[in-house]
Formats: C-alpha cells, structure tokens, sequence
C-alpha cells in the first residue's frame, strides 16, 4: 500500500477531506485504527491498546499522536503531517484533546476503541462527536486512478486462481472443503495477495448456505462445489465467486445456473453511473425473479470494496444513493435451494464515466470437470 500512498496523493485526500469537513461544519477529524488513517496517511495502525490518533484540523496542520515505539513504522511525509510520538508516562488523550483546540464538532473514526472516546467525551465535554463516515466515506467511496489500479491487479490475481479451479487444476474429488480452501489461500498468496481475507468452499447441500464454512465434508463426483475467496493486494480486496461441477450438473442446476449467469450480466451492464444502487440489484434480483427463483436469492446483490472487503456502497433494495465514477463493488447474486444445492456468480465492478469496468474476467460459465 505504501508504494500508492505516495505524499502528493495523501494530500490531495487530505484537501478533499478538508473541503468535505468545511461544507458539513466539522472542526476537526479524528482517525485511530481502521482504514481511514491508512487511506489519508499511508500508515496502518495496529489495534492496541496505546492510542495512535491523527488529529485533523480544518484549519491547521495536521499530527498523529503516536506511541514512541511506533514511530519509526510511519513513513514520514512531513508536508502532509507531523508526528508527536508521547512516551509510556504521558496522556495521549489529554495530548489529543490539547490539539483539538476549541473544535466544536469533531469527526471521529468508526473503528477507534470506544474507551478512547468515553475518555475524550471527559477531557472536551462541549465537542459534539460525529462518525468520521460522514466526511471521509463519500470520499473514500470515490476511487482514484491508483485505487482502481490497485483492485484491477487483486482481481487479475484472483482470476487466475479462479481459472486453474475451473480448468481442473485444484484437486477436489476425495479431499475435504478445508483443504481445498487451505489450497485456494495458498494460490492467492503465491498471486501476489499480502493477505487472504476468506475462502469459501462449499460442496453439494453446503453450498445452499452462503457463508458456509469449509469444513470436513469430502468432496465427491457429482458434487456442485462453490468457492468464493480474496485477499488484500497492495492493500486493495479482490472477492470472487465460481462454481464448478464435478461430472454434468442435473437439469434444474444448469437451468439455474443459466438463469444466475444471465441475472449477474444484467446487474453488471446495469451499473452505469447514475444508477441507484437499488436499480442494480433489481436489474439482478428481476431476473431471478421471473424465472420462479426470487425466494431463493436470499441476500443483497452485492457490497462496496476496496481497503475493506466490505464497504459502501451496498447494492440493496432501499439504497438510492447514484452510482458515481470511482464506486467499486461486487455483482454477486445466488440462488440457494435449502438442503440441496446453491450457486453464486461474483465479479468486482466499477463504475466509470466510459460504462462498468469490470475487475474480474474468469469464465462466467459453470465449470464442468470430468470426474
Ligand atoms: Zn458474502
Ligand atoms: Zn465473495
Ligand atoms: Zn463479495
């Protein structure tokens, strides 16, 4: 991540957050762990129990209250902020709360600890606290050039896992789902994934629970198998979903899967900037829905990504919000028979002013191995 978060870049975020905070009338922000800090500083705090802070003013220079001992990890970019290391014997909240000045409304991040703000709540008892969401998220939402770059290189790294799963190339008759998950994992980090975030692997009736947990079921000829797996590449998700069948799926399978393929493109070619994202996710669910399978598509169509798995913007019925260029999500409808079987066909998509700009490219149709 620190080869994007290069120091012109953290400050241009930083102008936009800035210009964001003077039309909501927020005083200063606030950032601990999460990725925010990240987003606007390059630098990933861990969760511990000594406070890391950027303290963003409106007006004023910006400081990460930090631990000594911490510091050297922080690729300096003086231009953009300084750091105040304190020591074990100092109050970094107090430190905190003498930076903040006399902000009457603070932006404080959604990750940070809640013992961090019960204290400050103490030390600034007239600063009215606001989720930082509301000023860095519409900005965060917006991907950048290196951004989308970013998500485009995790997406081409989990294609090509998923095109050696489709081509036979990860044995599946005769190991478990664990395996074949600890197997997907292993690919995604010899891809180039600094980190592997989750890999489903559901089989046969497993597949009819979309957050299946791989576990000792062993996978047999016949079996439909479902994997949906990602990681974090150069700090940016990439989230897939495939399923092949092992040996000719059964006639109401591959007319499901017929029906899934096809609601999954039009949710796709549906996300042009503009759309709300609810429009989205009818352009799938009324697909599924008219071919008799609505009460099988039992969850949204899909979630925002980018230094999260999961993020805004959601692809839900009641989200009116516009797609804008820069919003990156995934496609992901499914339709689960209970006790039977379950598909679902995921790809990551962003919107951009030219049309959806998709980030995955493996084969979209159903997998069929001879077995
Ligand atoms: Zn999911
Ligand atoms: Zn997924
Ligand atoms: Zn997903």
């Amino acid at each position: 991540m620190s080869s994007l978060a290069t120091g012109p870049v953290l400050a241009e975020r930083m102008d936009r957050v800035r210009a964001a905070m003077a039309a909501e009338g927020v005083d200063v922000v606030l950032l601990s762990v999460g990725p925010d800090l990240p987003y606007l500083t390059g630098y990933h705090a861990m969760p511990l129990e000594r406070l890391t802070m950027l303290v963003l003013p409106r007006d004023g220079a910006a400081t990460m209250v930090i631990p000594r001992l911490e510091a050297p990890r922080v690729t300096e970019h003086p231009d953009v902020f300084t750091l105040l290391p304190w020591d074990e014997t100092d109050d970094p909240v107090s430190l905190v709360a003498t930076l903040m000045g006399s902000a009457r409304v603070a932006a404080i991040g959604d990750h940070t600890w809640a013992r961090f703000l019960v204290d400050l709540l103490h030390e600034v008892p007239s600063t009215a606290f606001w989720r930082a969401t509301e000023v860095v998220g519409p900005i965060r939402m917006c991907k950048d050039a290196a951004e989308i770059e970013a998500l485009r290189k995790a997406g081409a790294a989990a294609d090509r896992v998923a095109a050696a799963l489709q081509r036979g190339e990860v044995p599946l008759v005769g190991r478990t789902e664990a395996q074949v998950s600890a197997d997907l994992s292993q690919r995604l980090l010899d891809e180039g994934h600094e980190k592997v975030n989750f890999a489903i692997v559901a089989a046969g009736e497993n597949a009819a629970s979309p957050h299946h947990h791989p576990g000792g079921r062993v996978i047999r000829a016949g079996d439909l198998v479902l994997c949906d797996f990602g990681g974090t590449m150069d700090g940016y998700c990439s989230d897939i979903t495939r399923c092949v069948s092992l040996g000719a799926p059964a006639m109401e399978v591959a007319e499901a899967y017929a029906v899934l393929q096809e609601a999954q493109a039009a949710a796709v070619a549906a996300s042009v900037v503009g759309a709300a994202c609810e429009e989205v996710d009818a352009a799938a669910r009324d697909v599924i829905s008219a071919a008799g399978f609505g009460p099988l598509f039992i969850h949204r169509t899909g979630h925002g990504i980018g230094m999260e798995e999961h993020e805004d913007p959601y692809i839900v019925q009641g989200n009116r919000q516009p797609l804008e260029a820069g919003h990156a999500f995934s496609i992901e409808p499914g339709i689960y028979q209970p006790g039977r079987w379950g598909l679902r066909l995921e790809d990551i998509v962003v919107a951009s002013v030219t049309g959806p700009d998709p980030m995955n490219r493996a084969d979209h149709a159903l997998a069929v191995l001879d077995v």
